[in-house]
């Protein structure tokens, strides 16, 4: 299990994910970012800065 908190990439946002694997959390970190923070697409750095600070769980 991975686990991941936006609020490592994105300050003050409170949202985690958990996934069996990092494609899981990418795509639901996708879905949350257009969502709640208004990015139609996830730049590759910040899926670098996501994939970085994924934690086994
Ligand atoms: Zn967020």
């Amino acid at each position: 299990m991975k686990v991941f908190a936006c609020g490592d990439v994105v300050p003050g946002c409170g949202r985690t994910f958990s996934a069996a694997d990092e494609d899981g959390i990418l795509t639901q970190v996708a879905a949350h970012a257009a969502a709640d923070h208004g990015l139609a697409d996830v730049p590759p750095a910040l899926v670098e800065q996501v994939r970085s600070r994924i934690l086994a769980g």
